[in-house]
């Protein structure tokens, strides 16, 4: 008869590295590393110090390292956007774009609260239409004479797949940020014509501050929505003459969504015109709306899940597909790529876990990829965005803070909430000096269940506080 499996063994891999942690004498002060990372589902783990010296006689004053984590190493949060990848780092983001849309909207942050009285107006303009998909229209049947569930599959996908047309689908995605800079090049001349300026005499009176933000119609598309403010020459601070109101930019933002336009040359797929499509949405955003009226704070709750559904709904996939070895070319020189055999697919594309239509994008891409007219759309880079390879969430310089802006803040605060503990003063005037080498990402069997709680009890207290409990 076998011996029986040492103690250890009995359990499964986290229930064994639970008991090392227990044995390390400190499994609270690694749940509580984790809790600082608020559970995120794939922290960078780091080993070193950061030491503060007196400036006058180079002693250390205060000395952070690793070694003083219970597990050796510190962890700091992923930061990824991808509720899918880790949903404690996007819904950070989530609210950081929601402060930062806020921000430029109602003051805060370093903009003045005057902002409001700027006219502002928020817009989304689409991809016009490349072969007919179903849908759910409000008063009929789709027409292919069904009635779709809302989260039927189907919806988006080509009704008759052979005719759709995926080139244009795809190139209008790999253009669509360029279409966007058109546009707003367009909409400063519509305003300065309305307003009886030239485009030099514009700027000294009057700019165009924007945030926009991406998103995946389900179609595979994407479409911007964006918010637009009217300021004097100087952003934020100065407002616009007051000529330039709502209603002038809301006529502006029409022309320019139907005069910009891109023109393809393309030996492979002909000319074509890169265009907005006919469905546009503008209306003015007011401070304390009434009814129907759109109020900054609604706007920027919009924006920020915008801009972290990102890809996600779409079925479009959260990592690039293209063959890491080669990047996607296929040949190293004139021998064939071995570990994708040539095709330049990291995984086959044939067992792409996704809907047919999604593949049929994702394939498109792959065969515009090959010509070398296309080369800087490096669409098999982008192939798992469906082409699209521009930021999800952007803004003109002007508009508000910026994320790095708010991250800093945060940092600040954390270090002087540090030194408030140490009893040392803020250093203003001292000096830091650290390094810092790379360790892995991840966690051990045990830390992941801890992160899998934390991220639970987080997910807990967020829908008691939405239910009208206290802020947790
Ligand atoms: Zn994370
Ligand atoms: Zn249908
Ligand atoms: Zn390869």
């Amino acid at each position: 008869m076998a011996p029986p499996p040492a103690r250890d063994q009995r359990h499964g891999p986290a229930v064994r590295d639970l008991l090392r942690l227990a044995r390390l004498g400190d499994i609270d002060g690694v749940r509580d590393q984790i809790a600082r990372v608020s559970g995120c589902a794939n922290p960078v783990q780091l080993t070193g110090y950061s030491a503060t010296l007196d400036p006058a006689t180079g002693e250390a004053l205060h000395v952070f390292t690793s070694d003083d984590e219970p597990t050796g190493r510190l962890l700091i949060p992923c930061g990824n956007r991808r509720a899918s990848r880790c949903p404690s780092c996007s819904r950070l983001y989530a609210a950081d774009t929601y402060h930062l849309i806020r921000a430029g909207l109602t003051g805060g942050k370093t903009v003045p609260d005057t902002v409001r009285d700027h006219p502002r107006v928020f817009l989304t303009l689409t991809a016009p239409s490349f072969g007919p998909v179903h849908h759910r229209p409000t008063n009929r049947p789709c027409r292919c004479g069904q009635h779709h569930h809302p989260d039927a599959p189907e919806l988006g996908t080509p009704l008759h797949p052979p005719t759709y047309d995926y080139t244009g689908a795809v190139l209008w995605n790999a253009h669509a940020s360029a279409l966007w800079a058109r546009f707003m090049t367009h909409l400063r001349r519509a305003v300065a014509a309305t307003l009886g300026l030239s485009q030099r005499a514009l700027r000294t009176h009057l700019r165009i501050s924007f945030a926009k933000v991406a998103e995946y119609q389900k179609r595979g598309l994407v479409h911007f929505h964006a918010v637009l403010r009217l300021d004097g020459p100087d952003g934020s601070a100065t407002p616009p003459p007051p000529p330039a109101t709502a209603a002038v930019l809301i006529h502006a933002v029409r022309e320019a969504a139907d005069r910009a336009a891109l023109t393809l040359d393309s030996h492979a797929v002909g000319e074509r015109t890169i265009r907005w499509g006919p469905q546009l949405d503008v209306r003015e955003i007011t401070a304390f709306g009434h009814r129907t009226e759109l109020t900054d704070r609604a706007v920027a709750g919009y924006v920020a899940k915008y801009a972290t559904k990102g890809a996600e709904a779409s079925g479009t996939v959260d990592h690039p597909l293209y063959c890491p070895t080669c990047r996607g070319t296929g040949t190293h020189g004139t021998t064939p790529c071995r570990p994708c055999d040539g095709t330049g697919e990291g995984i086959p594309l044939r067992h792409l876990a996704s809907r047919t239509h999604t593949r049929q994008m994702v394939r498109t891409c792959w065969e515009l990829g090959r010509l070398t007219e296309f080369t800087d759309l490096r669409l098999w880079k982008w192939a798992h965005m469906l082409g699209f390879r521009g930021h999800f969430s952007t803004r003109s310089r002007r508009y508000s803070t910026t994320l790095t802006a708010l991250r800093d803040t945060r940092r600040a605060w954390r270090t002087t909430q540090a030194h408030t503990r140490l009893n040392h003063p803020t250093p203003t005037t001292l000096i830091t000096e650290s390094s810092w080498s790379y360790l892995g990402t991840g966690y051990t069997p045990a830390e992941h269940l801890l992160a899998t709680t934390i991220r639970h009890e987080h997910s807990l207290a967020l829908q008691f506080h939405h239910e009208g409990g206290p802020a947790a």
